[in-house]
This record gives structure tokens, C-alpha cells and sequence, in this order.
């Protein structure tokens, strides 16, 4: 008897749930993630507070990030044809390089603090092991749905074996060398429970080897609201999602440090970007034109307080309201590229920062004993150096080209070089 009313109680957890998909589980994973390695959320607020305070006035090298699309199928349905991928690609672009038609949408009163990211993305050209690739791999599966019971109780396992070859999933690629988005089904018994979730960047380098398991690096996405000319509707009665392929983008803000623009709380918790209106979570339910108008007050500058952005990718408002992003959520993101996921733009052959004036970083040891040397410089050059809580702590503009840092103490540092031709920033471990 108590079985059938626990299992009546979850159904009906179930159906409740499922009137209403859950748009993102990234704030479930991170708990999740927390409750395997007690003190991660500690550190994924490190590396924001770092990302955030890395003070770079460049935001005009468009960085373009490798992605690797796992499709993880068990029927033909869910082995989503390339031309939906090639679509999911061209979506993130038009979003993040804010060249998508419908910004006309966005409210006047925003226009001042939205624009481009100059982030880009691209199927990889080049594999992991050295040879050209479609950036896209299939792997059929035994598993008829990723998603489990244990979701409801906030255990991501299930949907985490979509990463894991071993547990009927695929294996990611080089997870600090490459964007991995999984795309596969993460029903629970039938019902379509959640739309996309990620990992944002968390410092794992950094952490003694061995000390952490659970989450694996990137994006999933539900096969169905994956490109904006997917042929498979959502489940009929399960809600009028729209999806125009911005679940991806939400996804993706979030892997580049982003966090809901509402900061999952209400108007006292907030998302900790300057120029995003302090809110309210908005539904996906609702029409962009009847959604609350101002549920908190904010200072956003010389603008005051304004209403609540359901333009924004980071919302969960319906998927035809999202057009922008702010230059804040900008700045941070370049600022998550240049301190913790450097190494997808930096190892990737398909950089060029210079052709003529090449910024080479490869001359000094690594780990270092503190004594940097930084050689085959042209030009007038800044150098700088971060401290791993984003403090700076050295700041060198010279025309040389050797320059010599004596004498940093042991740590991880952020060394960033920058010129008129492009920017580098590599990561030196210093042991004493
Ligand atoms: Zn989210």
C-alpha cells in the first residue's frame, strides 16, 4: 500500500513536472555537484568573482570556441539529421554575435547596454588525436531515456550517463580544448522532463588531482529543442514550448560563467552582472508582452530602474522573447575565456592571434620556479600578471623583446599578454 502511494505521489510529481518543462537543470547540477564535492560552489564563485574582475579592455578579438556535437540516440527520431546541427551552430553565432533579425524585438530602453559578445563557434576541424573531423559524433544506445527517477530528488546521474561511452553514453573530447554539447533523450518514463543543462567553469584545474568526480565538462540538450528547424515536435500537451534553439544558447551562457538573470532567488539575490535588471524568474509560459513589468528595483546607472529583461538568453521567458545578451554578461564571459577556459581558444590550431607579430608563450618552463623569461616579443606589448583570485599583481608595458619576472612566489597565475594584434593569456604554475 505504501508502494502504490509513493508511486502515486511521484507520478504525480511527475505529471505536475512535466506540465511545465523544466527549462535548465544547471542550478540542480551544481547542488548536485556540491553534494559530491563539498566547497565546488564555493569555487565556481571564485572563478566568477575572477572572471568578472579580470578588467580586459579588448572585447573586439572575437574568440571562436571548437565544439564538438555528441548525438546519442536510440531511435531515428533522436539521431538528429546535420542539418540541424549546422542550424544549432548558425543560432549560437547569430545570437552571440547579436546579428539575429528578431533583436528588433528587443525594448527601447535596452539598447544602450546589449550588443555583440565576439564570441563565435565552430564545428571542430581538427579531432582530438590530430585528424579533421566533422565536429559531430553518433552513438546509438541501448538506453530508450537518460533520465531517471532520481531527478526529481536533484541526482543527476542518470542524465550524466549520456557523457560516459561505458554507461551507454559518449565520451567527451578534451574537455578544456573543446566546447562538448551532447544532444539525447533525457525523459523520465515518457515524459519529457528537461530541456538543457550545464557545467559552469569551476576552477577543476586547480583542485588536487583525484580530488572531485561527478559532473563531466559541457552542454546536453534535449534532441527535441536542439536548432531552430528541428522536424520533431516537443511531446503534443506538454505545453507550448517555443524553441528557436536559444535552449543552447542559455546553455552555453551558463558553460561561459553565466548565471540565470533572476540569480535563482528573488529581488535580494541577483546574478552579480552590473547591468542586468534585478527580477523574478519569468515563465516560459508566458507572452513577452504579459509578463510582470518590474518586479524589483535596480540601479542600472544613469538608466535607473528598469523593467525586467525577458529579452534576455538568460531568462527562462518563451524562447521568441530572447534576443540579447547584456555587455555586462559580455564582459564576463570574455572574462571566463581568459582566465579558466583559456585553453579552448589557445590550443586550438584554428587561432590565428598574428600572423606577422606573433605572441609566443612557449619559451618559458611550465611549471616555473618563478623566474619567467618571455621572449620573441615585437612591438610594444602589455604584460600582465593575475593572481589565481584575479588580483593583479604585476603590470609590464615595454617595447623589449625578452622580458624577465623574477621571483613570484609559488601559486597559479594568469599571465595575459596583449598587443595591437591579439591577445594570449597562459596559465604558469609556479613551484618552489
Ligand atoms: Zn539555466
Amino acid at each position: 500500500m505504501n508502494k502504490i502511494i509513493l508511486f502515486s505521489a511521484l507520478f504525480l510529481s511527475f505529471s505536475s513536472f512535466s506540465q511545465q518543462i523544466h527549462k535548465c537543470g544547471t542550478h540542480e547540477a551544481m547542488q548536485y555537484q556540491e553534494t559530491l564535492n563539498p566547497g565546488y560552489l564555493q569555487q565556481v564563485n571564485e572563478v566568477f568573482s575572477r572572471a568578472k574582475d579580470h578588467q580586459n579592455q579588448d572585447r573586439s578579438t572575437v574568440y571562436t570556441i571548437p565544439v564538438v556535437v555528441h548525438v546519442v540516440y536510440n531511435n531515428a527520431d533522436e539521431n538528429i539529421p546535420d542539418s540541424v546541427i549546422f542550424n544549432q551552430i548558425q543560432v549560437l553565432n547569430d545570437s552571440y554575435g547579436y546579428t539575429n533579425p528578431d533583436t528588433l524585438n528587443l525594448r527601447d530602453t535596452f539598447n544602450t547596454i546589449v550588443g555583440t559578445t565576439n564570441i563565435q563557434f565552430e564545428l571542430a576541424t581538427i579531432g582530438p588525436d590530430g585528424n579533421t573531423t566533422t565536429g559531430i559524433t553518433r552513438t546509438q544506445t541501448d538506453i530508450t531515456e537518460f533520465g531517471d527517477i532520481g531527478f526529481l530528488t536533484g541526482d543527476m546521474s542518470g542524465v550524466e550517463r549520456i557523457k560516459s561511452t561505458a554507461n551507454g553514453g559518449e565520451d567527451p573530447w578534451d574537455q578544456s580544448r573543446y566546447l562538448n554539447i551532447w544532444v539525447a533523450d533525457m525523459s523520465v518514463l515518457g515524459f519529457t522532463a528537461l530541456m538543457g543543462y550545464a557545467t559552469p567553469p569551476d576552477g577543476l584545474s586547480n583542485w588536487p588531482a583525484g580530488s572531485t568526480d561527478g559532473m563531466s565538462d559541457g552542454v546536453v540538450v534535449q534532441y527535441q529543442a536542439f536548432g531552430n528547424n528541428n522536424p520533431i515536435p516537443l511531446d503534443p500537451g506538454t505545453g507550448a514550448i517555443d524553441f528557436r534553439g536559444r535552449t543552447c544558447v542559455h546553455e552555453v551562457g551558463h558553460y561561459l560563467g553565466l548565471r540565470h538573470i533572476w540569480g535563482d532567488g528573488d529581488c535580494t539575490q541577483q546574478d552579480g552582472i552590473d547591468d542586468t535588471p534585478n527580477a523574478v524568474e519569468n515563465s516560459q509560459t508566458y507572452g513577452c508582452d504579459s509578463l510582470p513589468q518590474n518586479t524589483c528595483v535596480d540601479n542600472i546607472g544613469i538608466l535607473g530602474d528598469l523593467p525586467n529583461m525577458y529579452e534576455n538568453y538568460m531568462d527562462y521567458s518563451s524562447e521568441h522573447c530572447q534576443v540579447a545578451f547584456t555587455l555586462g554578461q559580455r564582459d564576463l564571459m570574455r572574462g571566463v575565456i581568459e582566465t579558466d577556459r583559456w585553453d579552448l581558444i589557445d590550443n586550438y590550431p584554428a587561432l590565428t592571434v598574428s600572423e606577422n607579430n606573433p605572441l609566443n608563450l612557449n619559451d618559458y618552463p611550465n611549471p616555473s620556479n618563478g623566474n619567467i623569461t618571455v621572449s620573441g616579443l615585437k612591438g610594444t606589448n602589455t604584460i600582465e600578471i593575475y593572481a589565481n583570485n584575479g588580483q593583479l599583481i604585476n603590470n609590464i608595458n615595454s617595447t623589449e623583446s625578452d622580458i624577465s619576472i623574477n621571483e613570484l612566489p609559488a601559486g597559479i597565475y594568469f599571465i595575459r599578454i596583449s598587443n595591437s594584434n591579439g591577445v594570449v593569456t597562459k596559465k604558469l604554475s609556479v613551484i618552489k
